[in-house]
């Protein structure tokens, strides 16, 4: 049994030291990528394929177990996600300047949100949905936070407290900027 395990751990250093896909074990892995395009698109397929199932059956998205109720996802699974979004939100807040609005300073975790710099962040934010899942929905926030840790953190956006974002994007400006006479 040993042996056996010794040797598809070696097999798998060999692949992956010859760049060559650790799945297939044939074609050339995309640069920084274990897998090579083709075992990557067959597996994001499977998996988009087996989550839609899950969806219809109304069972959790992720491990196919029974749903919270009022959730797509499973307890465990929704504890699991939860502090994963919380840790990706406390990368980007540290990669945007900190866990702070950078209008008015306000710095509860729980109202703050990325603010767009130039603008157009809630139409990026219903692409970045649809593209996703085909649909705009309240996943938008979270897809937003994962894309920009995909990303590695693109310039251009900065931390907002929510009033400050909304009043940005109705005014154009926040209040908090506008001149006092
Ligand atoms: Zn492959
Ligand atoms: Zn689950
Ligand atoms: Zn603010
Ligand atoms: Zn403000």
């Amino acid at each position: 049994m040993a042996r056996k395990g010794r040797a598809t751990i070696s097999r798998y250093g060999e692949r992956v030291k010859a760049g060559i896909c650790y799945t297939c074990g044939k074609r050339k892995v995309v640069p920084g990528k274990r897998r090579c395009q083709h075992c990557i698109d067959a597996a994001r397929k499977k998996s988009a394929e087996k989550r839609e199932a899950w969806r219809e059956q109304g069972v959790c998205v992720h491990c196919g177990k029974k749903r919270q109720a009022g959730f797509v996802r499973c307890q465990k699974c929704l504890d699991t996600h939860r502090r994963h979004i919380v840790n990706v939100k406390t990368a980007i807040f540290d990669a945007y300047g900190g866990a702070w609005c950078a209008c008015c300073g306000e710095d509860t975790r729980e109202f703050l949100t990325v603010d767009h710099i130039d603008g157009g962040g809630l139409r990026h934010r219903r692409e970045l949905a649809r593209t996703r899942d085909g649909r705009e929905g309240q996943i938008a926030g979270t897809s937003f936070y994962l894309w920009l840790k995909r990303n590695n953190f693109p310039p251009g956006y900065q931390v907002l407290c929510w009033n400050c974002n909304f009043a940005k994007g109705a005014f154009g400006i926040c209040p908090h900027q506008r001149p006092k006479t």
